[in-house]
């Protein structure tokens, strides 16, 4: 069987079962109770369209590259927001609204069911470039300003179009970035739902910020279980956090075989497999099952010196949020340069596992894994929590060059931009900063973002076609 023929192959077969895991859905429930759905919340409308998001990222892959895309697509993406929103939509158990940046373990072992607060955000702009833009232009309309992160415009404009499933109640915390708190108190508002916030110290490294964050969790539960009929079943919470350190011991194996030139695999193969499992699939056996098929792939891969690339020239570091609604810009920069994207800031992270000894050792982990959550770690506290964990990953991944996503909207990097590039400036390391919006493909054009990619990868890194 030729290469080009497998690969068409394994493109159909994954592109069929995107379509058989949504179908499940009418199989599994009142079709008529599902179809409903898509008119009570018309956003859930654009995840129709993922056949040309999965078309965007798996078109141009090939090999065992491919097969890593599709299948984080398919059995990371698309079954875990399959699952995530038949619990919140269809099931019986009664649901929290959960601030995205909080893992969902806890609540779970209380018995909840938890709808992350920002999925729609993160989700229509990948799926679908101007997804989003009416919920941002509705945010901007009733008020909020136009140079706030597009991020909290699309949640407002979601919040305001009455998209929110019925929920008990509403945990959030004061992180990552005061955008994020204020977006929230507006959700108090409109909601009404009863609000629990975790105040999490802006220096959150030191042993007295985990104390605090622990006993922050402890008055959680004592008020949740207070308020509600769920009880915390610590049992269940500490098959969570054994299954969570499970995951993060095969996904460090995973990490290890990016360290080889060429890598073995790429870009969503390793980074979208982390946010879908990290945030969706957290302590559920089917996160480690994903890492452990990726982890075949790479070791296949390296054990022949394959790369995912046919020609991998450049190593790429991503640091700060990327473009949602031109995710496909790495595959882009593949096809044009060779530019292998190695790893990228909102999955990396250097947390230890959870120590499951006892209920207050579980806590100090998880308070740990909310302080230190994506976003949060790299915005927060002083500028070395943003630059030394680029600089580690820098060494530790062969990398050739750095990116850094200038969101227009965010004030926290846009602070620290300026000391980047004398640092990188001073360790002579390559650093494009490019200027884009998160979320809003209308200010910053792809093609504007291209442009600068173009012209840095041509002046700065001498990249010939
Ligand atoms: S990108 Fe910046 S402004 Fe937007 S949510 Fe993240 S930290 Fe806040």
């Amino acid at each position: 069987m030729t290469g080009k023929f497998r690969d068409k192959i394994i493109y159909w077969r994954y592109f069929i079962l995107i379509w058989a895991k949504a179908l499940r859905l009418f199989v599994t429930h009142n079709p008529v109770k599902v179809i409903r759905l898509f008119f009570r919340y018309p956003w859930l409308r654009t995840l129709l369209k993922v056949s040309a998001f999965y078309a965007r990222l798996c078109g141009n892959r090939q090999g065992r590259y491919l097969e890593g895309v599709a299948v984080t697509f398919v059995d990371g993406l698309v079954r875990y927001v399959a699952e995530h929103l038949e619990e919140v939509f269809l099931g019986s158990k009664k649901v929290i609204i959960l601030e995205g940046i909080l893992s969902r373990e806890m609540f779970k072992a209380m018995g909840f069911n938890t709808y992350l607060a920002e999925l729609h955000s993160m989700l229509m702009p990948l799926v679908s470039a101007h997804a989003l833009e009416p919920y941002i232009d509705k945010g901007e309309n009733y008020g909020v300003p136009a140079d706030i992160c597009s991020y909290h415009k699309g949640n407002v404009g979601m919040l305001l179009s009455r998209e929110y499933p019925d929920s008990v109640a509403l945990v959030t915390s004061n992180s990552p970035c005061d955008q994020y708190v204020g977006m929230y108190t507006l959700m108090e508002m409109e909601l009404g739902l009863p609000v629990y916030r975790i105040d999490i110290p802006y220096n959150f490294t030191t042993d007295r910020a985990t104390d605090y964050v622990t006993g922050e969790l402890r008055d959680l539960i004592r008020k949740l279980e207070r308020d509600t009929s769920c009880r915390m079943d610590w049992d269940r919470l500490r098959e969570m956090c054994e299954e969570r350190n499970r995951s993060l011991e095969v996904e460090l194996e995973l990490w290890e075989t990016m360290r080889a030139k060429p890598a073995p695999l790429a870009a969503e193969a390793v980074y979208l497999a982390h946010w879908v499992v990290d945030r969706l699939g957290i302590g559920d056996p089917s996160g480690t099952r994903l890492y452990k098929r990726l982890l075949h792939l790479a070791q296949a891969n390296l054990a022949e010196g394959i790369g995912a690339l046919p020609r991998e020239r450049y190593r790429l570091l991503l640091w700060n949020v990327p473009p949602f609604h031109f995710i496909d810009i790495i595959s882009w920069a593949e096809r044009e340069w060779g530019v292998a994207l190695i790893m990228e800031a909102l999955s990396y992270n250097r947390l230890s596992p959870i120590d499951t000894g006892s209920q207050e050792t579980m806590l100090r982990g998880i308070a740990q894994s909310f302080t230190y959550a994506p976003m949060a770690r790299h915005s927060r506290g002083p500028a070395e929590n943003f630059l030394n964990d680029l600089f580690h990953a820098y060494r530790t991944y062969n990398i050739d060059m750095v990116w850094t996503g200038a969101n227009i909207g965010c004030k926290k990097s846009a602070a620290l931009l300026g000391i980047l590039r004398e640092r990188c400036r001073a360790a002579d390391i390559p650093l494009l900063i490019f200027n884009f919006d998160i979320m809003d493909p209308r200010t910053i054009t792809p093609d504007n973002i291209k442009e600068q990619v173009r012209t840095f990868m041509e002046n700065t890194m001498s990249a010939g076609h």
